[in-house]
């Protein structure tokens, strides 16, 4: 096979990768070599990377992507075709005895499948495999002769590597003599040997070694990674020495110098020779097991004490690795499965404006639909105007994109290096994208607004905000339905809503055919149930219909406080805008948002035709006469176990004493008056016992109920 032509790496071939690429391959080939470097050499040379690990396998991915679909742009120096290193001049330089090879990397479970497909075909089905974690440090090559510790390199190019022996003589996990035992491992004892593993730095050490360098004006390390090869590579051991550095073992250079077969027992002979071997490892015979090592390591990733990138899974036995060989730059038998990377880099492919229920103009990134931390992005808000020129991301650039801890996706910035030479700053458009009205930015705000009371969009969101479920939750009533409504005309403002019938919903046209061409319509069934829920939609609490009105700054909380304060949208009304700044939460801006929309003629029509059409606009007064003897008043009751006998959930015999004056609490202390058992109850009937609160059955609990009178505790339980 020839170098750089790996058919491998057609499973590398990634159409997202490909797609996001400018029109042209080489040129975009040729730049993402030169920025890949830049930046290989700001990591391996200078311990400092510029961009994180995430975003710089992205950009190898794609390069790897488009060398595969394009091999007649093949250069044996890309960087695809090396090994991450550096070798510097500081330190002697050392041949590795065998090539160090970086590893191939599997970005999902489909490529680690793929992975396990060729190893299958390899071998006519499975075959034993070693799954390990892949620890983020810096990799290291020890010799021992005679047992002894005589040399430690860096893997540097992968050929050659930098001579580190001082530095890691210090590191105080590593033995500076085999064990005894180790001999018996050995095909040749006289003969040295070459071991290798990874030097780490801990989390807590190397938040540590950064709080200290803060302290003190020096530059920070990025990450363990680059603290711990930079703490190899010092020219004075004594700084190495007080760094803290340690170490796991899972290699030899030459397997033949060992007297066993296997990578499974090479980890226990590791072990046995003094090493530390991380206890991590399992032996997988099925693909299911490989799978379910891999998800566990992701699960378990954030909770050891160092930092893991992925999992290795390598063929278990020396002479299957052999048959299975090496491509220019990494093993076939092995294969690094990596964790969804939380940061890619993909093209920007536009910047729309998206205009909100209030007129807000949002610019939203329309990017290449790219994986990142296991979902597919193809979005992402940009917030303001401010916030693109600040970041400067122009259409046609390629963007670094994340999605941390599952959250909103995110634009970080673009990869300037990469940027298109006709490609111009962003600015928000002159006039609406919906309705073509001039649009304004009032001082002192991030936001561009549409102001035009016909702009369509406005309308769409306000119509959709009003039956969404925080608002007036008229069920079923989504973006496609109210879009057809809008374009037929028959809805323009929320009242609308309350003069649809079920005949005229279910000959709604939704806008496409069936196989025969006729217009495919609501129907009966959706209609029936959409004017049901139109309906219940009618008795909603006034601090939900206040919400869905869409008033500017009057969120979910805002609403519930005027509605406590005025019951009734007359009282509302026809409160000042003093009257409503007083409101507690309220304030200034809210009030004179409130007032302004309330005298609003075009607002005051909705709100009437609300009201002909039986839609509440008032909450009831609690009826006095509904109200229960409060016998319970100034008890405080806590309950525990479950309640079998009433088959009461421990929140509904809540609710029953808490309407008869009593409170609740979650917890027992001595204020607590008594503490309610069900069956199974646990520690809370303990410390009931233990600080001498009275403790009452479920029987006793549901005379309470019954009877409305407040139980006579045994004894002096108040005391
Ligand atoms: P990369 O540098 O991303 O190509 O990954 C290859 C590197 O992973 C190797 O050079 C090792 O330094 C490192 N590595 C970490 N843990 C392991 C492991 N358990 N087995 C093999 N390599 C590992």
């Amino acid at each position: 096979m020839t170098e750089g032509r790996n058919p491998e790496q057609g499973s590398l071939l990634d159409a997202q990768a490909l797609a996001a690429t400018a029109a042209d391959p080489r040129t975009r080939i040729e730049e993402l070599r030169r920025e890949i470097e830049h930046h290989s050499y700001l990591y391996y040379a200078k311990d400092a990377p510029a961009i994180s690990d995430g975003a710089f396998d992205s950009l190898v991915h794609e390069l790897r992507a488009l060398e595969a679909a394009h091999p007649e742009f093949y250069d044996p120096n890309s960087p695809t075709q090396r090994v991450g290193g550096y070798v510097g001049e500081q330190f002697a330089p050392i041949r590795h005895e065998r090539r160090m090879y970086s590893l191939d990397d599997a970005m999902d479970e489909g490529e680690l499948d793929a992975w396990l497909d060729r190893v299958e075909e390899a071998f006519g089905g499975m075959v034993d495999v070693v799954c390990e974690l892949k620890i983020d440090g810096s990799s290291i090559a020890l010799t021992y002769e005679d047992g002894n510790l005589v040399r430690g390199a860096t893997r540097g190019d992968g050929t050659t590597g930098e001579d580190v022996t001082a530095n890691v003589r210090t590191v105080k996990d590593l033995p500076l003599r085999l064990r005894p035992d180790a001999r018996a491992g050995l095909a040749d004892p006289t003969r040295a040997i070459e071991l290798r593993g990874e030097v780490y730095m801990p989390k807590s050490s190397f938040n540590a070694l950064n709080a200290a360098a803060e302290a003190n004006g020096k530059q920070p390390f990025a990450n363990p990674r680059n603290a711990a090869a930079g703490s190899l590579r010092q020219k004075d051991p004594a700084v190495t020495a007080g760094r803290d550095l340690s170490t796991f073992l899972y290699a030899v250079a030459d397997e033949r110098a060992l007297s066993f077969g296997t990578q499974w027992e090479l980890l226990q002979w590791l072990s046995e020779a003094g090493f530390h071997v991380n206890p991590d490892v399992e032996l997988c015979r099925t693909r299911a097991d490989v799978h379910d090592f891999c998800r566990r390591a992701v699960e378990r990733r954030d909770s050891l004490p160092y930092e893991i990138d992925g999992v290795v899974v390598k063929v278990n036995s020396f002479s299957r690795q052999e048959e299975m060989g090496y491509t220019a730059r990494a093993p076939r038998w092995a294969i690094a499965f990596k964790f969804p990377p939380e940061e890619k880099t993909t093209l920007l492919r536009d910047i729309t404006v998206q205009v909100g229920r209030t007129g807000k103009l949002t610019p939203v990134a329309e990017l290449e639909p790219v994986r990142v931390a296991g979902s597919t992005v193809a979005r992402a808000t940009l917030h303001n105007e401010d916030e693109v020129q600040r970041k400067d991301v122009r259409v046609g650039d390629t963007v670094i994109v994340r999605k941390a801890g599952d959250v909103i996706p995110e634009v970080l910035g673009p990869v300037e290096a990469l940027r298109p030479a006709d490609a111009e700053p962003w600015a928000m458009p002159a006039t609406c994208p919906s309705c073509g009205s001039p649009v304004i930015r009032e001082e002192g705000e991030a936001d561009y607004r549409c102001i035009s009371i016909d702009c369509p969009a406005q309308a769409l969101e306000r119509l959709l905000h009003w039956a969404s479920r925080g608002a007036m939750d008229i069920d079923g009533m989504g973006e496609e339905i109210v879009s057809r409504l809008v374009e037929a005309g028959r809805v323009t403002d929320v009242a609308d809503y309350y003069t649809l019938d079920a005949v005229e919903l279910s000959l709604l046209d939704m806008g496409r055919v069936n196989k025969d061409g006729e217009p495919i319509r609501l129907g009966e069934t959706v209609a029936k149930k959409l004017v049901a829920a139109i309906d219940a939609s009618r008795t909603r609490p006034l601090a939900r219909t206040l919400f869905g009105l869409g008033m500017r700054h009057v969120g979910k909380t805002t609403a519930e406080a005027l509605a406590a304060r005025y019951p009734s949208m007359d009282a509302l009304v026809a409160a000042t805008e003093e009257d409503l700044a007083a409101v507690e939460g309220v304030g200034p801006k809210i009030a004179h948002s409130v007032h302004l929309f309330l005298r609003t003629p075009d607002n005051v029509a909705v709100i009437e035709r609300l009201r002909k059409h039986g839609v509440s606009l008032a909450d009831a007064a609690p009826d006095e006469a509904d109200e229960l003897p409060q016998a319970l008043a100034g008890l405080t009751f806590v309950l525990t176990g479950t309640l079998v006998q009433s088959g009461m959930t421990r929140d509904e015999a809540g609710a029953a004493l808490k309407a008869r004056g009593a409170k609740v609490s979650g917890s027992v202390s001595k204020k607590t008056s008594f503490v309610v058992a069900g069956e199974a109850a646990g520690s809370k009937y303990d410390k009931a016992v233990a600080l001498g609160v009275p403790v009452l059955d479920e029987a006793a609990l549901l005379r309470i109920i019954e009877t409305g009178e407040a139980p006579v505790a045994e004894g002096d339980a108040e005391a």
